[in-house]
Parts: structure tokens; C-alpha cells; sequence
């Protein structure tokens, strides 16, 4: 049998040091940012190339975390003052998020410079920084396969027109489902993922948290629902960790057409639910091939009618 094909993955985004509060507890000072949970996600499955910046007072055991995981620590920069800082709290049942604190720090003169060993990287993730940082990235790059972004509402409202030219020039994008209706104003999914669309990605992935996640390519829909876990601890991060174990999988993937697509997404949902039972980086920071496995047979698994493989199970219902 052919060996896979692998190819490396190149995350630019924040690395932040997280105090969450849940109804199950607290972290203080954990390591987080949008270009953290993505690579350590995408790590088991691929090469990861990781450009971001510290502060003095970050701790070597997130270097370790991260060296562990085999993520390529070459474009992290380490600069002085102290990391970016990001606290939130959430409610009792998880519906609601309340961001504390956001304390920029080094990365208020942060600008990406990509060593000329990440240049030529086939993939790429912008995971969720600042547009026109995405943007100086998209300027240092050389002919990458696939370009894939990610944001949040801040950008949507105050970087608006950056992040339409960021849109115009990748070939994928993640959005929350909030986000999604925020961008384009339309509450139905499906209508605001061809809405995306038409700012410039041929697909669009569409995250509804506990409710999973719809990809469009504005000719189909593809609808996968949530891992179900009966405990939810910190969903902080879900989100990038979801993109991280669909690219990581795609990056693995045979091709990058619909099929592949559809499949990584389930890895997606596989690295997102891990993340969420644990605080921070917790749940994802030590597994194994063999538990990404077990729970995507498990996830197959759920949407499985015994005894039906290949049969469609439609009634043939009576004429009325
Ligand atoms: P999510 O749960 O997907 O919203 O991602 C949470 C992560 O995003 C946390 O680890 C934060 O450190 C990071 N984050 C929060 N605000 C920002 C921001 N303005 N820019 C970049 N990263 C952020």
C-alpha cells in the first residue's frame, strides 16, 4: 500500500497564557490562543510549522507541551515584556461567554515574519489574529496548495474590510454560526455559508458548537453533528482544535476534494470534543492515535442504524 501523503501545515495566530472560569472550575495562566490549540490538534496527524510570538514570563512548560507534540517552534518568537493575556468565564450551562480581559501585550508589535523554511508550506491556517496580520502572512508565502482562515466578532466589527480582502484570497473559512449571521446578516446557516461564499472561499465551514457543523460549497451541504459527551469542562479552544483536526486530516488525506473534506471534518469533531473535557489544553496535549481512532469509529458509529449498511432504510409508503 502507498504510504500516506503528508504534507506540513503552516499556523500563524495567538499564543496566549488563559484564565478560564467554568461551572467545573478554574484555570489561571494555562496555555492558549487560537495558533496553540490548532497546532497541537493538527500534530497527530501532520507536520506542524508554528509562527507566533511570547513574552518573557511564558513558561517552559508550554515550549514542552508543544516540543512533545513535535511542533516545529522555529517561527516563535520570543520578545520582551510579557505573553498575551485572555481571560473569560463562562455560565452555568455553557451558553454564554464572557470575555474579562484581553491584555495584548507583545502582541501589540507583533508582525509575522515566516522563516524561508515554513515559505513554501502547502497548507496553511490563519488561525484567529488580527486581519491585517493574515494578510502580511498571505504576502510572505509562496504558492501554497491551500489557504484556510479563521476569525471572531471583533474583526467582523472593527477590521471589516481587512478581513473581506482576507476572504477574497484564501480557499476556506471557518466561521461560528454567530459570526457567520454577524458578517453577513443573514440568520439562516445555509444562506449566510453561501453569503461567505461570495466574499471569495470555494468552502465554508460553518461551527454550531454543541450542535456540530455545516460545510458548504455553495452547490452542497454537508451536516455533521457534535461528538455527544455527557460533560462538558472548558470549551475554550474547540473551535481552533476542530480546525486543527480537519486540516491536520486533510493534510493526510488522499485528496483535498469533497470526500476528504468530509471525512476530515469528522476528525475535526473528534480533536474538538477531547478539548472540551478538559481545561485548556488539557484533553489534547497527551493523546494517543489509538483513542483519536476509537472515537471516530465511536462518532460513526452514532449516525449508524444496525443492519442497514448500503440499504437506505426509505419506507415505501403508501399512495395517499
Ligand atoms: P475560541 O474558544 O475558539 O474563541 O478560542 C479561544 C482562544 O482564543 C483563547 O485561547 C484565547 O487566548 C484566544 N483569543 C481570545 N481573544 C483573542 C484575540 N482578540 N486575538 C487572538 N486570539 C484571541
Amino acid at each position: 500500500m502507498p504510504a500516506p501523503r503528508t504534507v506540513p501545515i503552516l499556523v500563524v495566530g495567538s499564543i496566549a497564557l488563559d484564565t478560564v472560569r467554568s461551572p467545573h472550575g478554574e484555570v489561571r495562566g494555562a496555555l492558549g490562543g487560537s495558533a496553540i490549540y490548532f497546532a497541537i490538534a493538527a500534530s497527530y496527524f501532520t507536520r506542524v510549522n508554528l509562527v507566533g510570538v511570547v513574552g518573557e514570563d511564558f513558561p517552559d512548560e508550554g515550549i514542552r507541551i508543544l516540543t512533545r507534540r513535535g511542533v516545529n517552534l522555529e517561527g516563535l518568537t520570543r520578545a520582551s515584556g510579557k505573553t498575551f493575556a485572555w481571560s473569560a468565564a463562562y455560565n452555568e450551562d455553557f451558553s454564554e461567554r464572557t470575555t474579562l480581559e484581553t491584555t495584548l501585550n507583545v502582541f501589540e508589535t507583533f508582525h509575522p515574519r515566516i522563516p524561508a523554511a515554513y515559505r513554501r508550506s502547502p497548507y496553511v491556517f490563519l488561525a484567529n489574529i488580527n486581519p491585517e496580520l493574515q494578510a502580511e502572512v498571505l504576502e510572505q508565502i509562496e504558492r501554497p496548495r491551500l489557504v484556510v482562515c479563521d476569525t471572531m466578532n471583533l474583526w467582523i466589527d472593527f477590521q471589516r474590510a481587512e478581513l473581506l480582502r482576507v476572504l477574497s484570497r484564501v480557499d476556506m473559512a471557518f466561521f461560528n454560526a454567530d459570526e457567520a449571521r454577524q458578517i453577513t446578516g443573514e440568520h439562516n446557516l445555509i444562506r449566510a455559508a453561501a453569503a461567505i461564499k461570495r466574499f471569495g472561499p470555494r468552502r465554508v465551514i460553518v461551527k454550531k458548537g454543541e450542535h456540530g457543523v455545516l460545510m458548504s460549497t455553495g452547490r452542497s451541504v454537508f451536516s455533521l453533528p457534535a461528538y455527544p459527551l455527557d460533560e462538558v469542562r472548558d470549551p475554550t479552544g474547540a473551535g481552533d482544535a476542530f480546525a486543527g483536526g480537519f486540516l491536520g486530516a486533510l493534510a493526510r488525506s488522499p485528496r483535498a476534494d469533497e470526500d476528504g473534506c468530509r471525512r476530515s471534518l469528522l476528525y475535526g469533531t473528534v480533536l474538538a470534543s477531547f478539548t472540551v473535557e478538559g481545561f485548556g489544553v488539557e484533553g489534547i496535549k497527551s493523546l494517543t492515535p489509538r483513542a483519536i481512532a476509537k472515537r471516530y469509529a465511536s462518532l460513526v458509529d452514532h449516525a449508524r442504524i444496525p443492519g442497514q449498511d448500503g440499504d437506505l432504510g426509505v419506507f415505501s409508503l403508501p399512495d395517499s
